[in-house]
């Protein structure tokens, strides 16, 4: 029968069961005792002793009443006891079910895209628990939708930007107002040049957030790999009248990581200290080995970060300043991507400066190939 699915009449059927059994057995019990136990002749003759009743028949009667007296007030007794059972099951059935069906309800809400639903933490501990939990996952997806619908709308942004001034080369160019030059090409270039490294970036930074990165974990000497790191990135330092330093301890740090993503995680941060310090500035990158990590730090005396800034730079899409962030060509992920990375090979990477324009330093670590 399709009542005895619900929880409720379960609940009931089950009440019913205990009161119906015990009374079912109080009513033999009753009865074996008049009939069994309490003798018809004991009783007979403490009656015949007060009513002188020679034919035994008003003991008889006696007997016969005291039988159906008992058995009557155990049959009235039972009949309390089942409606009394009813009343506490279905208001039991009331406690447990309200909380599970409001669950239910809010369940669905969220389904159909409503994450501010919430429940009422009902009194008892365990139903309780399950209602506060199921607020806590309300709580978190109403973060990640939050976070998702973010998302869209930064990537959207960062898109927009150079499209734009890809529209507007062509348009210009459509309407004579920009000249059919080399010149114009190479700016068309470059704003195709961004939105393809915005694109590598989303993939980068989707990829290490599902924790999708393959890694090619390998032992290597990490002074070399910052040295072809700097040497590339000079022109670029030269061009801002930068200098570049590397401090390194005479013997070979051996890390245990993967050499490309080092690499790019050094460009970054290297990229980052060019991008952000003024001319004649300088960049000073230092790798020690303090066991069991290797710690690369690369420290610059450029515009340095404020620290109601710090807490945030490495979340994705975020800019101290945007406009010249943007400006320069950053979209605001390389950190957060980087720092996935680090983690990934098992390290740590943080960022400390002292204040605007005193200079900033990030700092990364690797596990040393070889714990000394
Ligand atoms: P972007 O591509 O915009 O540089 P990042 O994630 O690499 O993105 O950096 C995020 C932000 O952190 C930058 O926009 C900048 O405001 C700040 N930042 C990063 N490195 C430095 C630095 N060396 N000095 C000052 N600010 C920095």
């Amino acid at each position: 029968m399709s009542v005895w699915r619900q929880l409720r009449w379960r609940i009931v059927g089950a009440h019913m069961v205990v009161v119906v059994v015990g009374v079912t057995l109080v009513l033999l019990m009753a009865w074996l005792v008049t009939q069994v136990v309490v003798p018809d002749r004991v009783l007979a003759s403490l009656l015949s002793l007060e009513a002188a009743d020679e034919t035994g028949e008003a003991a008889a009667l006696v007997l016969n009443e005291f039988r159906r007296s008992i058995l009557l007030m155990v049959a009235v007794a039972g009949l309390g006891a089942l409606v009394a059972g009813m009343a506490t099951s279905l208001l039991l059935a009331r406690e447990i079910l309200r909380p599970l069906n409001q669950i239910a309800y809010g369940s669905q809400r969220i389904a159909r895209g409503h994450y501010g639903e919430r429940v009422a933490v009902p009194p008892s501990d365990e139903l309780a628990a399950v209602a506060t939990s199921f607020n806590q996952m309300a709580e978190a997806l109403q973060q990640v939708e939050a976070q998702r619908v973010l998302l869209i709308g930064n990537v959207s942004h960062e898109l927009r930007t150079p499209l734009t001034g890809l529209n507007g080369y062509l348009e210009g160019l459509i309407d004579g107002l920009f000249p059919d030059d080399v010149e114009t090409y190479a700016l068309m270039a470059q704003e195709v040049r961004r939105l393809r490294r915005l694109v590598d970036d989303l993939q980068d930074l989707s990829r290490v957030e599902a924790g999708q990165i393959e890694l090619h974990l390998a032992s290597f000497d990490v002074v070399p790999l910052i040295q072809r790191i700097v040497m590339r990135l000079q022109p670029q330092a030269e061009a801002e009248c930068l200098r570049i330093d590397v401090v390194h301890p005479e013997k070979t740090i051996l890390v245990l990581a993967d050499a490309d993503r080092v690499a790019q995680v050094l460009l970054n941060l290297v990229g980052n200290a060019i991008r952000y310090t003024p001319q004649q500035g300088c960049v000073t990158v230092r790798v020690t080995a303090v066991s069991p990590h290797a710690i690369i730090s690369v420290e610059d005396d450029g515009i340095g970060i404020p620290a109601e800034a710090l807490p945030y730079l490495f979340e994705r899409f975020y800019r101290v300043d945007s406009s010249r962030a943007r400006h320069s060509g950053g979209s605001g992920i390389g950190l957060t991507i980087s720092r996935h990375l680090v983690w990934a090979m098992g390290g740590e990477l943080t960022a400390v400066s002292p204040g605007p324009n005193q200079g900033s330093t990030f700092t990364f670590t690797l596990p040393l190939a070889k714990a000394f």
